[in-house]
């Protein structure tokens, strides 16, 4: 196969599931078409994100000293104060145990500087450091990249922007994300500016049919 296809599995993680600390709607729904894609046998890499925080990463609205979903500076950087989430070990930060991880060739941990949040799966909130997965990707000769997980409006939104920046094509699985949707309409408005920058918004059935 020319075209390289990796598939992007972005912090399906209890926390972020009904149940844990900083849970999506519906989290838990992505679980089931992601395993479709993975069973699928169309994708030539497979890639799974953590966030994985120390526990004073400087995003935690305790750490901060904020309440949480405020906006405040993170050295210098837009921050969104948010509950304790994803501490390294912790049972919340376990990617969901039904989650097929049989084909996950790598698994991407991020988040681990207390410093900076890390909501991309190649580089932190301020593109200091890459967490090495865009050179993973180009030396297995990857050209297209689908991101699926969660949040839409935040870990998704900034993968794809981040993958789409790094030249590779771009695809969001938009029934396989589910938004934290702070702000009412939130993932939506994240899918129109992907869109807009060039992602394609696509669906589990039209990658499977295709
Ligand atoms: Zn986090």
């Amino acid at each position: 196969m020319s075209n390289k296809r990796a598939l992007i599995i972005v912090d399906v993680q209890n926390d972020f599931c009904p149940g844990g600390t900083l849970a999506v709607t519906d989290g838990d729904q992505v679980v089931d078409p992601i395993n479709r894609l993975v069973a699928s046998g169309k994708f030539d890499v497979v890639v799974a994100t953590q966030d994985w925080h120390p526990s004073d990463h400087g995003s935690f609205a305790s750490v901060a000293g904020e309440d949480v979903g405020t906006l405040f500076k993170l050295n210098g950087l837009d921050q969104v104060a948010w509950p304790d989430h994803c501490v390294q070990g912790s049972q919340g930060a376990a990617l969901r145990d039904d989650l097929n991880l049989d084909k996950v060739n790598m698994i991407v941990r991020k988040g681990l500087d207390s410093e900076v949040d890390s909501y991309s799966a190649f580089f932190d909130n301020g593109k200091r450091n890459a967490t090495g997965l865009e050179g993973y990707l180009r030396d297995l000769d990857v050209v297209e990249v689908f991101v699926t997980g969660l949040a839409t409006d935040y870990c998704v939104r900034f993968t794809a922007e981040d993958s789409e920046w790094c030249g590779f094509n771009t695809f969001v699985v938009k029934d396989a994300t589910r938004g934290v949707n702070l702000n009412p309409g939130d993932a939506d408005a994240a899918l129109e500016a992907l869109a807009e920058e060039g992602v394609v918004i696509t669906t589990t059935d039209e990658i499977l049919n295709s």
